[in-house]
């Protein structure tokens, strides 16, 4: 038997409702918000995750699916949703618009990693992106975003971490102090923190090796070196979520695993699952970097994978089921059959959902069926049914059997 590859799921009817569920609520909230859906290639130029997520990170140095097409060029499966994005708001003049851009996206993203709870390498992520605004006020609304999105999902035990990780000038005089500290120790760290030292000494921070890890305790903290402007634009945030009454931490070792963050980060953690269900932060270099004008961003990604898994643990009880028929349709004989053809189609039509039979089943394999799709109601028919345009609709969890004329108006109304 072939099998899916590792790292990889398949999302079975019996579990597709769940997601249909969140997205459908997700995309509620991100809309309500005034964003609107972007969707990019599953695969990009190499070089747009080079330069995009920036090459000394785990993403790009571990973990791509990169590979050669049949032109020679080098292809990426989309790690990560925000490069793409960019370059498209670049590539298509959205710059142009009135600005800021608000976009949001639901996409599957490819990474190779070791796989384990929580960690896939096929995943899905929820993300929403803001461009085209420097001012604090889109940080604290993206984050109220998150928050309600978490939120709707009734979802216990979530922290939201924040750090502000500076600017290009700020964290200039803080890499320094960070070399200092690192340096002294540098033959200690595992080989690809090495070969970050020079050229991004911050990626050593967020090293998940336990040996870096522990030579990292008491490394200066970014937060002590912020230049004025983002140190007031820290400030700003927090007070702004303090009126808004949202609970944070700040957490000074949030550095994030992409290179294009700057300023404000965060993080909502499942403390009981151990792992981060979203995070994002503010990108204000990225257009830039990637041929655009200069214009400020920021974004976050949800992991709908691992929010799934917490939602299916805390919610069994809640009313997110699958649909069952409203109805079933049995019939018996030649012209019940294409009677109860006709019904179902013209009741379908009319937005119910029927189940009648096409397998050919026996009447009593049909009762049996109808018991095990959950279905509401059943009518059973035959050629005094169709005959005299009246039948028996029972109520599948009381028992109760009642008289309804076969036209769709009167089906319709006892269904309800
Ligand atoms: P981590 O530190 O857990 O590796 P990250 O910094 O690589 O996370 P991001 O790139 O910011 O994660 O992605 C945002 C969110 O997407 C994560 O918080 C997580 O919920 C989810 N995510 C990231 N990688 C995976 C994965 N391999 N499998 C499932 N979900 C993932
Ligand atoms: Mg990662």
């Amino acid at each position: 038997m072939i099998q899916k590859p590792k790292g990889t799921k398949d999302i079975l009817p019996s579990d597709s409702y769940k997601w249909a569920y969140v997205e459908e609520k997700a995309k509620e909230i991100l809309e309500n918000y005034g964003f609107k859906e972007i969707r990019v290639p599953v695969f990009e130029n190499t070089e747009l995750f080079e330069r995009g997520v920036g090459d000394t990170t785990d993403v790009v140095q571990k973990e791509m699916y990169t590979f050669l097409d049949k032109g020679n060029r080098s292809i990426t499966l989309r790690p990560e949703g925000t490069a793409g994005a960019v370059r498209a708001y670049i590539e298509n003049g959205m710059a142009s618009l009135p600005s800021p851009i608000k976009m949001w996206y639901m996409m599957p993203m490819y990474r190779y990693e070791n796989v384990q709870k929580g960690r896939y390498r096929e995943f899905r992520q929820i993300g929403a992106e803001i461009i085209g605004t420097a001012s604090y006020k889109a940080d604290v609304e993206l984050i109220c975003m998150a928050d309600q999105i978490i939120k709707k999902f009734n979802i216990p035990g979530v922290t939201l971490n924040i750090n502000s990780i500076g600017c290009p000038v700020c964290r200039k005089k803080y890499q320094e102090a960070l070399k200092a500290f690192i340096g002294s120790n540098i033959e200690k760290y595992c080989d690809t923190c090495k070969t970050r030292f020079e050229k991004n000494p911050m990626r050593i921070l967020d090293c998940k090796e336990k040996k870096c890890k522990e030579l990292n305790q008491g490394a200066p903290v970014i937060l002590d070196y912020l230049c004025e402007e983002c140190s007031t634009h820290f400030e700003n945030v927090k007070k702004a979520l303090e009126k808004l009454g949202i609970n944070y931490v700040v957490d000074s070792g949030i550095v994030r695993g992409l290179d294009y963050y700057t300023k404000t980060v965060f993080e909502f953690v499942s403390e009981t699952e151990g792992y981060t269900v979203l995070a994002g932060g503010r990108y204000d270099g990225l257009v830039e970097e990637l041929g655009g004008q200069k214009t400020e961003a920021i974004g976050f990604a949800m992991g709908e994978d691992r929010l799934i898994d917490i939602f299916e643990k805390y919610n069994e009880t809640n009313d997110v089921k699958m649909r069952v028929p409203d109805l079933y349709i049995a019939s018996i004989g030649k012209l019940a059959e294409e009677y109860a053809q006709d019904l179902a189609l013209k009741l379908r039509k009319n937005g119910i959902y029927v189940e009648a039979d096409i397998c050919e089943r026996s009447m009593k394999a049909s009762l049996k069926y109808a018991d095990k799709t959950g279905s509401k109601f059943l009518i059973v028919i035959g050629e005094d049914e169709v005959n005299n345009k009246n039948a028996k609709i029972k109520n599948m969890a009381t028992g109760e059997e009642k008289e309804v004329e076969l036209n769709i108006d009167e089906i319709i109304s006892k269904l309800k």
